[in-house]
Protein backbone atom coordinates (compact mmCIF):
# COMPACT_ATOMS: atom_id res chain seq x y z
CA UNK A 1 0.00 0.00 0.00
CA UNK A 2 0.76 3.05 -0.78
CA UNK A 3 -0.15 6.55 1.09
CA UNK A 4 -1.89 9.28 -1.01
CA UNK A 5 -0.33 12.38 -0.82
CA UNK A 6 -1.35 15.20 0.97
CA UNK A 7 -0.63 18.05 -1.19
CA UNK A 8 0.20 21.29 1.15
CA UNK A 9 1.32 23.40 -2.19
CA UNK A 10 -2.08 22.79 -3.76
CA UNK A 11 -4.19 23.31 -1.22
CA UNK A 12 -1.92 26.69 0.15
CA UNK A 13 -2.19 27.90 -3.63
CA UNK A 14 -6.04 27.46 -3.68
CA UNK A 15 -6.67 29.83 -0.03
CA UNK A 16 -4.51 32.49 -1.34
CA UNK A 17 -5.91 32.39 -4.70
CA UNK A 18 -9.36 32.74 -2.69
CA UNK A 19 -7.93 35.71 -0.66
CA UNK A 20 -6.59 37.43 -3.54
CA UNK A 21 -10.05 37.63 -4.79
CA UNK A 22 -11.62 38.40 -1.65
CA UNK A 23 -8.95 41.17 -0.92
CA UNK A 24 -8.92 42.86 -4.68
CA UNK A 25 -13.11 43.21 -3.85
CA UNK A 26 -12.48 45.00 -0.71
CA UNK A 27 -12.10 48.87 -0.56
CA UNK A 28 -9.15 48.59 1.21
CA UNK A 29 -5.98 47.33 1.27
CA UNK A 30 -5.58 45.06 4.60
CA UNK A 31 -2.20 45.74 6.11
CA UNK A 32 0.64 43.38 7.49
CA UNK A 33 3.50 44.52 9.62
CA UNK A 34 6.33 41.98 10.09
CA UNK A 35 8.64 43.03 13.02
CA UNK A 36 12.01 40.99 12.54
CA UNK A 37 15.04 41.20 15.44
CA UNK A 38 18.49 40.48 14.25
CA UNK A 39 19.87 38.44 11.38
CA UNK A 40 18.67 35.06 12.12
CA UNK A 41 19.27 33.60 8.13
CA UNK A 42 16.34 31.70 8.78
CA UNK A 43 14.01 33.83 10.14
CA UNK A 44 14.98 36.16 7.51
CA UNK A 45 13.62 33.97 4.44
CA UNK A 46 10.54 32.98 6.67
CA UNK A 47 9.73 36.67 6.76
CA UNK A 48 10.81 37.18 3.04
CA UNK A 49 8.34 34.62 2.41
CA UNK A 50 5.67 35.51 4.81
CA UNK A 51 5.67 39.24 2.94
CA UNK A 52 5.76 37.84 -0.38
CA UNK A 53 2.97 36.04 0.18
CA UNK A 54 1.11 38.35 1.49
CA UNK A 55 1.86 41.27 -0.82
CA UNK A 56 0.68 38.59 -3.78
CA UNK A 57 -2.45 38.50 -2.55
CA UNK A 58 -3.42 42.34 -2.18
CA UNK A 59 -1.97 42.65 1.48
CA UNK A 60 -0.06 45.73 2.03
CA UNK A 61 3.01 44.17 3.87
CA UNK A 62 6.28 46.02 5.82
CA UNK A 63 8.80 43.90 7.20
CA UNK A 64 10.41 46.36 10.04
CA UNK A 65 13.46 44.95 11.38
CA UNK A 66 15.01 45.88 14.08
CA UNK A 67 19.31 45.36 15.43
CA UNK A 68 19.54 42.21 17.51
CA UNK A 69 20.32 44.46 20.93
CA UNK A 70 17.21 45.90 20.50
CA UNK A 71 16.06 46.51 24.27
CA UNK A 72 12.80 44.98 24.92
CA UNK A 73 11.25 48.81 26.05
CA UNK A 74 12.22 49.78 22.30
CA UNK A 75 10.49 46.49 20.95
CA UNK A 76 7.71 46.77 22.95
CA UNK A 77 7.18 50.66 21.85
CA UNK A 78 7.37 50.02 18.06
CA UNK A 79 4.59 46.97 18.99
CA UNK A 80 2.51 49.92 20.78
CA UNK A 81 3.26 52.15 17.14
CA UNK A 82 1.91 49.29 15.35
CA UNK A 83 -1.27 48.79 17.73
CA UNK A 84 -2.33 52.68 17.00
CA UNK A 85 -1.58 52.61 13.67
CA UNK A 86 -5.54 52.28 11.64
CA UNK A 87 -3.40 51.26 8.52
CA UNK A 88 -2.51 47.98 10.44
CA UNK A 89 -4.52 44.89 10.56
CA UNK A 90 -2.20 42.27 11.53
CA UNK A 91 1.01 42.61 13.37
CA UNK A 92 3.07 39.63 13.70
CA UNK A 93 7.02 39.69 15.98
CA UNK A 94 9.04 36.93 14.06
CA UNK A 95 10.46 34.28 16.89
CA UNK A 96 12.59 33.43 18.12
CA UNK A 97 13.54 36.61 19.97
CA UNK A 98 17.55 37.48 21.11
CA UNK A 99 17.78 36.28 25.16
CA UNK A 100 17.57 39.58 26.64
CA UNK A 101 14.34 39.74 25.20
CA UNK A 102 11.26 38.28 27.17
CA UNK A 103 8.68 36.54 24.53
CA UNK A 104 5.67 36.57 26.58
CA UNK A 105 5.93 40.21 27.07
CA UNK A 106 6.11 40.78 23.46
CA UNK A 107 3.59 38.33 22.31
CA UNK A 108 0.85 40.23 25.02
CA UNK A 109 2.32 43.53 23.59
CA UNK A 110 0.37 42.67 20.46
CA UNK A 111 -3.29 44.24 20.44
CA UNK A 112 -5.46 40.91 20.71
CA UNK A 113 -7.71 42.35 17.61
CA UNK A 114 -4.17 42.77 15.50
CA UNK A 115 -2.22 39.19 16.80
CA UNK A 116 -2.40 37.24 13.62
CA UNK A 117 -0.52 34.40 15.09
CA UNK A 118 -3.01 33.76 17.06
CA UNK A 119 -0.44 33.63 19.99
CA UNK A 120 -1.82 36.20 22.96
CA UNK A 121 -3.38 34.45 25.97
CA UNK A 122 -6.81 35.96 25.26
CA UNK A 123 -6.84 34.56 21.43
CA UNK A 124 -5.32 31.39 23.31
CA UNK A 125 -8.40 31.63 25.73
CA UNK A 126 -10.81 31.96 23.29
CA UNK A 127 -9.51 28.76 21.24
CA UNK A 128 -9.65 27.07 24.64
CA UNK A 129 -13.30 27.69 25.24
CA UNK A 130 -14.41 26.95 21.75
CA UNK A 131 -14.80 30.26 21.13
CA UNK A 132 -12.02 30.91 18.53
CA UNK A 133 -10.92 34.22 16.57
CA UNK A 134 -7.43 34.09 15.59
CA UNK A 135 -6.14 31.01 15.59
CA UNK A 136 -2.86 29.82 15.20
CA UNK A 137 -1.64 29.57 11.51
CA UNK A 138 0.25 25.95 11.59
CA UNK A 139 -2.70 24.19 13.47
CA UNK A 140 -5.16 25.79 11.67
CA UNK A 141 -3.63 24.86 8.24
CA UNK A 142 -3.34 21.09 9.52
CA UNK A 143 -6.95 21.22 9.95
CA UNK A 144 -7.53 22.86 6.30
CA UNK A 145 -5.58 19.48 5.12
CA UNK A 146 -7.29 16.94 6.89
CA UNK A 147 -10.78 18.70 5.81
CA UNK A 148 -9.45 18.89 1.77
CA UNK A 149 -8.34 15.40 2.23
CA UNK A 150 -11.28 14.03 3.40
CA UNK A 151 -10.33 12.97 6.70
CA UNK A 152 -13.33 12.36 9.49
CA UNK A 153 -11.84 13.72 12.47
CA UNK A 154 -15.56 12.57 14.92
CA UNK A 155 -14.21 10.66 16.55
CA UNK A 156 -11.19 9.84 15.59
CA UNK A 157 -8.29 8.08 17.75
CA UNK A 158 -5.44 11.89 16.66
CA UNK A 159 -2.07 11.47 18.48
CA UNK A 160 -0.41 15.12 18.60
CA UNK A 161 3.37 14.24 19.31
CA UNK A 162 4.42 17.94 20.77
CA UNK A 163 3.16 20.15 23.44
CA UNK A 164 4.36 23.74 22.38
CA UNK A 165 2.01 26.82 22.73
CA UNK A 166 2.52 27.65 19.22
CA UNK A 167 1.80 24.03 17.18
CA UNK A 168 1.29 20.80 19.97
CA UNK A 169 -1.70 22.67 22.36
CA UNK A 170 -3.90 24.58 19.72
CA UNK A 171 -3.41 21.43 17.42
CA UNK A 172 -4.81 19.44 20.56
CA UNK A 173 -7.86 22.07 21.48
CA UNK A 174 -9.09 22.04 17.46
CA UNK A 175 -8.52 18.34 17.08
CA UNK A 176 -10.98 17.94 20.31
CA UNK A 177 -13.44 20.88 19.28
CA UNK A 178 -13.89 18.71 15.93
CA UNK A 179 -14.96 15.66 18.04
CA UNK A 180 -11.60 13.68 17.84
CA UNK A 181 -10.50 11.63 20.82
CA UNK A 182 -6.89 13.38 21.20
CA UNK A 183 -3.96 12.09 23.34
CA UNK A 184 -1.02 14.28 23.30
CA UNK A 185 2.59 12.86 23.79
CA UNK A 186 5.97 14.54 24.53
CA UNK A 187 9.25 14.06 25.81
CA UNK A 188 8.21 12.33 28.70
CA UNK A 189 5.47 9.76 27.52
CA UNK A 190 6.16 6.31 28.29
CA UNK A 191 5.94 4.28 25.38
CA UNK A 192 5.96 7.13 21.92
CA UNK A 193 5.51 3.94 19.49
CA UNK A 194 2.82 2.29 20.99
CA UNK A 195 0.49 5.50 21.11
CA UNK A 196 1.28 6.65 17.27
CA UNK A 197 0.19 2.56 16.86
CA UNK A 198 -3.17 3.18 18.32
CA UNK A 199 -3.98 6.47 16.49
CA UNK A 200 -5.84 7.09 13.15
CA UNK A 201 -4.50 10.39 12.92
CA UNK A 202 -0.75 11.66 13.74
CA UNK A 203 0.18 14.89 14.36
CA UNK A 204 4.25 15.27 14.60
CA UNK A 205 5.44 18.06 16.33
CA UNK A 206 8.44 17.49 18.22
CA UNK A 207 11.50 18.91 16.01
CA UNK A 208 12.98 15.72 15.61
CA UNK A 209 14.57 13.97 12.27
CA UNK A 210 12.32 11.23 11.29
CA UNK A 211 11.53 10.28 14.99
CA UNK A 212 7.98 8.58 13.33
CA UNK A 213 9.40 5.39 12.11
CA UNK A 214 6.91 3.46 9.32
CA UNK A 215 6.47 0.67 11.83
CA UNK A 216 5.03 2.94 14.84
CA UNK A 217 1.92 3.92 11.89
CA UNK A 218 -1.18 1.94 12.11
CA UNK A 219 -2.24 1.14 8.75
CA UNK A 220 -4.17 3.28 6.65
CA UNK A 221 -4.07 5.74 9.27
CA UNK A 222 -3.34 9.38 8.58
CA UNK A 223 -0.08 10.99 9.08
CA UNK A 224 0.58 14.78 9.31
CA UNK A 225 4.05 16.26 9.66
CA UNK A 226 4.45 19.36 11.03
CA UNK A 227 8.22 19.39 11.45
CA UNK A 228 11.00 20.52 9.64
CA UNK A 229 14.32 19.78 10.41
CA UNK A 230 17.96 20.43 8.24
CA UNK A 231 20.05 17.48 8.35
CA UNK A 232 24.31 18.15 7.91
CA UNK A 233 24.05 17.10 4.45
CA UNK A 234 21.64 19.98 4.12
CA UNK A 235 18.81 17.53 3.70
CA UNK A 236 15.20 19.16 5.14
CA UNK A 237 13.39 16.11 6.59
CA UNK A 238 10.19 16.24 8.91
CA UNK A 239 9.64 14.26 12.09
CA UNK A 240 8.62 11.21 10.19
CA UNK A 241 10.72 8.64 8.45
CA UNK A 242 9.17 9.71 5.06
CA UNK A 243 10.02 6.16 2.76
CA UNK A 244 9.01 4.01 5.24
CA UNK A 245 5.70 5.77 6.36
CA UNK A 246 4.29 6.36 3.08
CA UNK A 247 4.42 2.50 2.83
CA UNK A 248 2.10 2.05 5.92
CA UNK A 249 -0.14 5.18 5.69
CA UNK A 250 -3.12 5.93 3.89
CA UNK A 251 -2.96 9.63 3.76
CA UNK A 252 0.31 11.53 4.86
CA UNK A 253 1.87 15.03 4.05
CA UNK A 254 5.54 15.54 2.58
CA UNK A 255 8.30 17.75 3.91
CA UNK A 256 8.85 20.00 2.62
CA UNK A 257 5.24 21.00 0.94
CA UNK A 258 2.60 19.83 3.01
CA UNK A 259 2.27 21.85 6.28
CA UNK A 260 5.21 25.08 5.71
CA UNK A 261 2.85 26.36 2.98
CA UNK A 262 -0.02 26.13 4.91
CA UNK A 263 1.20 28.47 7.75
CA UNK A 264 1.73 31.09 5.39
CA UNK A 265 -1.50 30.92 3.54
CA UNK A 266 -3.61 31.06 7.15
CA UNK A 267 -1.36 33.81 8.39
CA UNK A 268 -2.74 35.51 5.17
CA UNK A 269 -6.39 34.23 5.44
CA UNK A 270 -6.03 35.49 9.78
CA UNK A 271 -5.17 38.85 8.32
CA UNK A 272 -7.82 39.47 6.23
CA UNK A 273 -9.99 37.90 9.09
CA UNK A 274 -8.48 40.57 11.48
CA UNK A 275 -8.87 44.00 8.59
CA UNK A 276 -12.40 42.88 8.28
CA UNK A 277 -13.05 42.29 12.07
CA UNK A 278 -11.64 45.69 12.77
CA UNK A 279 -12.89 47.54 9.86
CA UNK A 280 -16.32 46.49 10.68
CA UNK A 281 -15.85 47.65 13.88
CA UNK A 282 -16.71 43.81 14.95
P1 LIG B 1 9.16 22.91 20.36
O1 LIG B 1 8.65 24.15 21.00
O2 LIG B 1 10.60 22.56 20.45
O3 LIG B 1 8.30 21.68 20.95
C1 LIG B 1 8.63 20.36 20.64
C2 LIG B 1 7.71 19.44 21.39
O4 LIG B 1 8.05 18.10 21.03
C3 LIG B 1 7.83 19.51 22.92
O5 LIG B 1 6.55 19.47 23.48
C4 LIG B 1 8.66 18.30 23.28
O6 LIG B 1 8.31 17.72 24.52
C5 LIG B 1 8.30 17.33 22.18
N1 LIG B 1 9.41 16.40 21.91
C6 LIG B 1 10.68 16.72 21.59
N2 LIG B 1 11.40 15.60 21.41
C7 LIG B 1 10.57 14.56 21.64
C8 LIG B 1 10.74 13.15 21.63
N3 LIG B 1 11.92 12.58 21.36
N4 LIG B 1 9.67 12.39 21.92
C9 LIG B 1 8.47 12.95 22.20
N5 LIG B 1 8.26 14.29 22.21
C10 LIG B 1 9.29 15.07 21.95
O7 LIG B 1 8.81 22.88 18.81
P2 LIG B 1 7.61 23.58 17.96
O8 LIG B 1 7.86 25.02 17.88
O9 LIG B 1 6.29 23.06 18.42
O10 LIG B 1 7.93 22.95 16.53
C11 LIG B 1 7.93 21.56 16.30
C12 LIG B 1 8.45 21.27 14.89
O11 LIG B 1 7.56 21.87 13.97
C13 LIG B 1 9.81 21.89 14.56
O12 LIG B 1 10.48 21.03 13.66
C14 LIG B 1 9.48 23.19 13.86
O13 LIG B 1 10.50 23.61 12.97
C15 LIG B 1 8.24 22.76 13.12
N6 LIG B 1 7.33 23.86 12.76
C16 LIG B 1 6.91 23.90 11.50
C17 LIG B 1 6.01 24.85 11.11
C18 LIG B 1 5.54 24.86 9.70
O14 LIG B 1 4.95 25.84 9.27
N7 LIG B 1 5.73 23.78 8.96
C19 LIG B 1 5.57 25.82 12.02
C20 LIG B 1 6.01 25.74 13.35
C21 LIG B 1 6.89 24.73 13.71
P3 LIG B 1 8.50 18.48 25.95
O15 LIG B 1 7.40 19.48 26.02
O16 LIG B 1 8.35 17.39 26.95
O17 LIG B 1 9.86 19.09 25.91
Amino acid sequence: MTARIIDGKAVAAALRARLAKQVAALPFRPGLAVVLVGDNPASAIYVRGKDRAANAVGIAARTICLPMDVSEEALITQIARLNADPAVDGILVQLPLPPQIASQGVIEAVDPDKDVDGFHPLNIGRLAIGRPELVPCTPAGVMKLLAEAGISLEGARALVLGRSTIVGRPMAVLLLAANATVTMAHSRTRDLAAECRRADIIVAAAGRPELVRGDWIAPGATVIDVGVNRLADGRLVGDVAFAEAVRVAGAITPVPGGVGPMTIACLLENTVTAALRRRSGN
